[in-house]
């Protein structure tokens, strides 16, 4: 499909901005020629190494260049015309990992939460529109996606200069995964596999204090998916697809 693909198109007829995030061009967010960068279908890779401790966890794109872009301009400056090309790199993410439709069966996409404060600064909350962007593209390709949000965030903890290790110690307890929320998600949407999800994957922290508040509630998780990977992980991106999908993986669920 070459660079005509259905990314590039996305992204090519997005509303006209002031600037293209990718070079400033006045002009579209995202310009003819910016565009013509993006891999036509994404360039869904599992990260690797998977974080410690963590599922298997697929990202849509490197965490550079134009996938960059999009996640700062969308997350940082509110340019939320960038949802829907940032959601298809989600997809992508999350269809690596499963496989084609109907893939898991009934797919839950969980959001990492954000913090209350980040969200009241920036005015939206930048992961769950585009996980709800990443089940529109899903559900269009025939999967049976839903959003679901289990988890909340507390505190918030500086995480500065700590390392991985560090960080990972210094996230544990910050989300949980109140019954409420369980009970509810469990009665609209029944069983199903979790797929827990965040713009972008470093050192993997977040995803597994994420998934921790999970299991403490009773689910496990299937596989995170995230829009993009830092080049720590994006730079080691060599399994396919086929030999990586988390097929052995048990079916997770919240019938009860
Ligand atoms: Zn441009």
């Amino acid at each position: 499909m070459g660079s005509t693909g259905w990314f590039v198109d996305a992204v090519s007829d997005l509303v006209t901005g002031s600037a293209c995030v990718g070079c400033a061009r006045a002009g579209r967010l995202v310009c003819a020629s910016c565009a013509a960068t993006l891999p036509a279908r994404g360039a869904p890779a599992v990260v690797d190494p998977w974080p410690p401790g963590l599922v298997p966890t697929w990202a849509g794109a490197p965490h550079a260049d134009l996938a960059r872009a999009l996640v700062v301009g969308h997350k940082e400056r509110g340019r939320l015309g960038l949802r829907a090309p940032l959601g298809r790199l989600l997809a992508a993410a999350v269809t690596a990992g499963v496989g084609p439709p109907p893939g898991r069966g009934r797919l839950l996409l969980c959001p990492v939460p954000s913090r209350p404060g980040t969200v009241r600064r920036r005015g939206h909350d930048a992961t769950g529109a585009v996980v709800a962007r990443a089940v529109r593209a899903l559900r269009a390709q025939g999967y049976d996606a839903v959003r679901v949000d289990l988890l909340r965030s507390g505190r918030a903890r500086d995480q500065g200069d700590l390392d991985a290790a560090g960080r990972a110690v210094n996230l544990v307890g910050t989300m949980r995964c109140p019954a409420h929320l369980l009970r509810a998600t469990a009665s609209r949407h029944g069983r199903g596999a979790v797929v827990l999800c965040d713009d972008v994957v470093t050192t993997g922290a977040t995803l597994v204090e994420a998934a921790r508040a999970l299991a403490s509630g009773g689910v496990p998780v299937l596989l995170a998916a995230t829009v993009t990977s830092t080049p720590r992980h994006g730079g080691r991106r060599v399994r396919s697809s086929e030999d990586s999908q988390a097929r052995s993986l048990p079916r997770v669920g919240r019938g009860d």
